[in-house]
This record gives structure tokens, C-alpha cells and sequence, in this order.
């Protein structure tokens, strides 16, 4: 599946410009951003229930612009699960391939299945629809609520009844909008597995939209960062959170120590920067001007108590503990370095106390991990 040039305009509102994404076959592809940057319209345009502006959708190596969504093979799932609430979930998921066959069968079995789409009792469905029904639900954990109606289902039930739906027509894309926005954090957990495995098993193409950095860094091959309807970086998740391509996507993907800086020298082996204040990194990537931003993450850095002498090298920072929480793993300490703030996180170790407020310490950054963008 690919977009090129895909620009969206609303009231003479650009929500998209100039939008280029290629998602590989059978590859899980996420497009991420805060609220508003024009995922979902993306998705929309894909799926064809928006006619694009300007540029072109394609899937499996056909241009879709001007064809109905009916007839772009995409299955979908929605936030708000979708379903039909006055049929069980077995007819929910035999739906899309009862009225398939409508229109394939003669008139008599016709006849049949629209008994059935109407009301269950006054029809069955093919051997061949049952097995594929039973096969779906199997595959989404299900078979033993094929009998229910989706009200006297939960959340996350519902959204399997949904994914069952959307696998059941074999789509040459598969197209998930905040699937698990409605759903409680364990479940949010368990569902991004079940997701995943299904995507990986039947390799079926994925675009997935979401809000959430956690979410797509832990279910995507690659992901598409779009600011306000742009596209920022796309990139495996590793290197987007270790190499981002701007400030932005440094900001969203991840907690990060983003300051503006400047290059003082450059050397065989990197460059020296400083952050004002007398405050100095050596850093042993590439700087691409003369005014930077200079990244480095939470976990990027050690702690050493006091001035630090117990372990030489690297950049060193004189600080002070301004506050310490507890997240589990890690403990999250804000330093108070000069006029700047750092938050560093480092594993907790059991039995410990955390460090009091006011306590001196040195924080130690190697030179590759002072990122500069
Ligand atoms: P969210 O995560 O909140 O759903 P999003 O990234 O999916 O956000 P979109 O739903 O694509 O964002 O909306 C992008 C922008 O386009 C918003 O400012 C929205 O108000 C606007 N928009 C979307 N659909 C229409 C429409 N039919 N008419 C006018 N403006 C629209």
C-alpha cells in the first residue's frame, strides 16, 4: 500500500500536505501523532470514504483514487468496535462473506442467505461460511461466545468480535484506528499481542493509527510520525527513538532532555557543544549546523554520587537531586544542573533508598549518547 502526495483540504484547511507513505507487503505499519494531525483523515482516504484533495492511494499495486470503499479490499476496525448489536457475534463475523455470497449464489440459495441476514432463524448459513466463521473466532480466543449478542460482551470481546470481522474477508489491507483507545491498560497489553500474532500469522498488510508512542513502538515494523499533517520521519522504532529526525518526533517519541545549543569546535572524533552557562557536552555524532538540539535520553546517563571520582570519562554534570519518584524498574530523578533540568531515570535496586532532595551527584553522559539534531 502506498500514498503519494496525498494532500487533504477541509474549508480551505490543509489537514494533510503532501503526504508520501509505502507500507510494505505484509509489513505492520503505524502512523502515529497527537490528536488532530490527521491520522485518522489519512486512514479515511485510504479506505476511500474521503476523496483526497490532491495525490493517489494505492493498494496491492492498483490505484484506488475514485473507487469505492466497498471495492478496496480493506478490512477495517474501529475504536468504537462497530458492531451490529442485534446479531450474535457469529453472524457479526459471518456478515461480510454472507452478503459476499449473495451476490455470487442463484436465486434460490439468494433467497436463503437473506433469510439469514434478516433473522437467524430463518436461514443457515453454508458449511463453507460456518467454517470460516469458526476458524475467524478461533483465531481471536472467541469460539465459545459465538452465540452471544455483543452487548453481553466486554471491551476488549468486542473488539475480537471486530478483528474476527475484519480477518474473516482475507484483506490485502488491514486498517486498525485507535483499536484499543476504549480499552483499560492490561487489556490495552494483552490486546496489542493478540494483534500482533494474528497480523504475523495470517501476514496480512497492517496500517494502524495511533496516539499512544508505547503502543506503536511496541506492535510496529516501522512507524510514520505526522505533525500537523505532515510527515515528520518514518523509521523503524529503534532508530526513531535513538535517532529522531527532528525535535519533534525527539519529544513525542519518548521522555527526553531536548535543549536548544551550539557548536563550539569540531574535532576528528566529534564535536564540542554548549547548552549557555558554562554548561559543555562532547558529542561524537555528527553536528549539522552551527545551532542544535541537543537530545539525551533518561536512561542515557549515569548517577554517581558527589563529584563523581569514583568512575572516570565521559561528559561529566554537576548536580542536584531536585526530586525523586519511584516507577517500578526504574526510579526517575530530576537533576538541577546549572539553570537546566534533567530527568534521568536508573534502575532501582531493591532495598535502596532513593536519593534525598538537595543531595549532590554527577551525572555521566558518553559522547555517542549526546544526540544532536
Ligand atoms: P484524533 O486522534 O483526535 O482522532 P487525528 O490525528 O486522527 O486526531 P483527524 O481526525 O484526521 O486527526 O483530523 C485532523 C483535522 O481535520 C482536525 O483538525 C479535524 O477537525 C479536521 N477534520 C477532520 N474531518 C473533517 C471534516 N469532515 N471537515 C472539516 N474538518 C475535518
Amino acid at each position: 500500500m502506498s500514498v503519494r502526495k496525498l494532500t487533504k483540504i477541509f474549508d480551505k484547511d490543509p489537514i494533510l500536505q503532501d503526504l508520501d507513505l509505502e507500507v510494505k507487503e505484509g509489513e505492520f505499519f503505524a502512523l502515529l501523532g497527537p490528536s488532530g494531525c490527521g491520522k485518522t483523515t489519512t486512514m479515511r482516504c485510504v479506505a476511500g470514504f474521503e476523496e483526497p484533495t490532491e495525490g493517489t492511494i494505492w493498494i496491492g499495486g492498483r490505484q484506488m483514487n475514485g473507487i469505492p470503499a466497498h471495492r478496496r479490499d480493506c478490512g477495517m476496525v474501529f475504536q468504537s468496535y462497530a458492531l451490529f448489536p442485534h446479531m450474535t457475534v457469529f453472524d457479526n463475523v459471518a456478515y461480510s462473506l454472507q452478503v459476499r455470497q449473495f451476490y455470487r449464489q442463484g436465486w434460490v440459495r439468494k433467497w436463503r442467505v437473506l433469510a439469514r441476514l434478516l433473522h437467524p432463524r430463518l436461514g443457515n448459513v453454508s458449511p463453507e461460511v460456518e467454517q470460516k466463521v469458526m476458524d475467524s473466532l478461533a483465531l481471536v480466543e472467541l469460539t465459545d461466545l459465538a452465540d452471544r449478542l455483543p452487548g453481553q460482551l466486554s471491551g476488549g470481546q468486542q473488539q475480537r468480535v471486530a478483528l474476527a470481522r475484519a480477518v474473516i474477508m482475507e484483506p490485502k489491507l488491514l486498517l486498525m484506528d485507535e483499536p484499543l483507545s476504549n480499552l483499560d491498560k492490561r487489556l490495552r497489553q494483552s490486546m496489542r499481542r493478540m494483534i500482533r500474532d494474528i497480523q504475523r500469522k495470517l501476514k496480512i498488510t497492517t496500517l494502524f493509527v495511533t496516539h499512544d508512542q508505547e503502543e506503536a513502538m511496541s506492535m510496529a515494523d516501522r512507524i510514520a510520525v505526522l505533525s500537523e499533517g505532515r510527515l515528520m520521519q518514518v523509521d523503524i522504532p529503534t532508530a526513531l527513538y535513538s535517532r529522531p529526525a527532528n525535535p519533534f518526533v525527539a519529544d513525542f517519541v519518548g521522555s527526553s532532555n531536548l535543549f536548544p545549543g551550539e557548536v563550539l569546535s569540531r574535532e576528528e572524533h566529534g564535536s564540542w557543544l554548549t547548552l549557555g552557562n558554562g554548561l559543555h557536552l562532547f558529542t561524537s555524532h555528527p553536528a549539522p549546523g552551527e545551532a542544535v538540539d541537543v537530545l539525551i535520553r533518561p536512561e542515557s546517563m549515569t548517577l554517581l554520587p558527589g563529584d563523581g571520582e569514583a568512575e572516570p570519562g565521559g561528559n561529566r554534570l554537576k548536580g542536584r537531586v531536585e526530586r525523586g519518584t519511584y516507577l517500578g524498574p526504574n526510579v526517575r530523578y530530576d537533576i538541577r544542573v546549572g539553570e537546566k533540568r534533567l530527568l534521568v531515570d536508573i534502575p532501582y535496586k531493591r532495598g535502596q533508598p532513593l536519593l534525598s532532595e538537595g543531595t549532590a551527584v554527577t551525572l555521566l553522559v558518553e559522547p555517542d549518547r549526546v544526540v544532536v539534531l
